[in-house]
């Protein structure tokens, strides 16, 4: 093999860059990105970035000899050959890192004040609205939504919370912890709304002034941040062959239908041995997942990923830490500490079995539970 295209010049294509050149790979990688910037981080973008911290923002790039072709999007993918708006590039490999997009809410592009929080600019064009008595509204309490509010609640804005959940990061956590965890919105001093969701913006001038509810209220807001989920990057395949369902379909090595093509991070749906098609949209997966795919495209080898999901989160002073996967039929109890009062770490169990922890603010005994956690993914029953 003697070139490589890596499609999408962030986290996951900077981590399969690197295990090319760690793997021996010495032959050309050409890094597409529609970003105008040289790779950076998200995490920092909802918590220390919007506080004014630009520190620690760029990936590590030294040593990758890489030939960039930034702010140009990939437009379409035939075999492996992708096509940009300035021409071709063929090479014998792809990889996919195409990533994810903010979704929006119907009619909510151009109007100044409603944000989402995806890039670099997305961030830059919050960070400088986020000031001390501002009305912020954030729609959705998942995580993005909920490291925005804490960040603003820091900040000294008057922060309302919206989520149409009656049950805030239920589907994350399950409906108790979850609602327990979304609680900090209301100790820190934020207003949270659950189980009612948002019917229109109220606009004069171009600019947003209040967020219309579904039960008819109103609530006056001089900036919006939507935090309601994401899309993958995945429209510039239309044609490409590959399989698409909710993200490019790979095995666990990461290869698609496409033996020459792997797709890694938030782009990628992952065919697990069960059968289920999963995307994890967690930076350690985006980091992570790059070695063992391109190990397979260089090889052709059968090694799979294995490890578990894991997400942290930042929210108010608290980290959040959770591994595993679980479902309505698992159980989940309280192992150390006391949720109603600090740090805590809960273990879900499926039939006796411990399949995911979560812990908060406790990092040693969240390593401890995470051992012993038992991968579903890898269980046909
Ligand atoms: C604000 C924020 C906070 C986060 N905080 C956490 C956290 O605390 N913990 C955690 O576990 N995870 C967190 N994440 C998730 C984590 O950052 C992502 O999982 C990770 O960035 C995924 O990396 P990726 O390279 O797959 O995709 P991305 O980082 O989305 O990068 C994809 C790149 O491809 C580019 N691209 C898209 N289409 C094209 C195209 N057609 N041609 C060329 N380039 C294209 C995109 O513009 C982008 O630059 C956070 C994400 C965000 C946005």
């Amino acid at each position: 093999m003697k070139s490589v295209t890596v499609v999408g010049a962030s986290l996951a294509g900077v981590a399969a860059a690197r295990a090319l050149r760690d793997q021996g790979f010495d032959g050309r990688i050409t890094m597409i990105g529609d970003e105008v910037h040289l790779p950076y981080d998200r995490p920092p973008l909802s918590k220390s970035f919007l506080l004014g911290d630009e520190s620690g923002l760029g990936l590590d790039i030294d040593g990758l000899d890489v030939e960039w072709r930034l702010g140009c999007a990939a437009t379409a993918l035939s075999g492996t050959t992708v096509s940009t708006a300035s021409g071709e590039i063929s090479a014998d490999a792809v990889v996919i890192a195409t990533g994810a997009a903010a979704c929006r809410l119907p009619g909510t592009v151009g109007i100044d004040g409603i944000h989402v929080l995806r890039s670099l600019d997305n961030a830059r064009a919050l960070r400088s609205s986020l000031t001390s008595g501002v009305r912020v509204t954030v729609v959705g309490a998942g995580f993005i939504g909920s490291e925005v509010a804490s960040t603003a609640v820091g900040l000294g804005a008057s922060v309302t919370v919206v989520e149409a959940s009656k049950t805030p990061l239920a589907r994350v956590f399950g409906s108790e912890l979850g609602s327990l965890i979304a609680g900090w919105h209301r100790s820190a001093g934020a207003e949270l709304l659950t189980g009612v969701s948002v019917a229109g913006f109220v606009v004069e001038a171009g600019r947003v002034r209040a967020v219309e509810l579904a039960d008819g209220s109103m609530i006056e807001s001089d900036v919006v941040v939507l935090g309601v989920g994401s899309v993958p990057n995945v429209g510039w395949l239309d044609g490409s062959g590959l399989d698409i369902h909710g993200g490019v379909v790979t095995d666990q090595r990461g290869i698609t239908a496409n033996p020459a093509v792997v797709a890694v991070g938030d782009c990628a749906a992952v065919r697990d041995a069960t059968g289920m098609i999963r995307r994890d949209e967690h930076w350690t997966s985006a980091a992570t997942r790059p070695a063992v795919a391109v190990e397979a495209l260089l090889t052709g080898g059968s090694k799979e990923f294995t490890g578990l999901p894991y997400v942290w989160s930042d929210q108010y002073a608290a980290r959040i830490q959770f591994a595993g996967h679980h479902g309505p039929d698992c159980t989940a109890d309280i192992v150390e500490g006391d949720p109603t009062t600090g740090p805590f770490v809960a273990v879900y169990r499926h039939n006796d079995r411990p399949v995911a922890v979560l812990a908060v603010s406790s990092p040693r005994s969240f390593g401890k539970w995470r051992r012993q956690v038992v991968d579903t993914s890898t269980l046909m029953t």
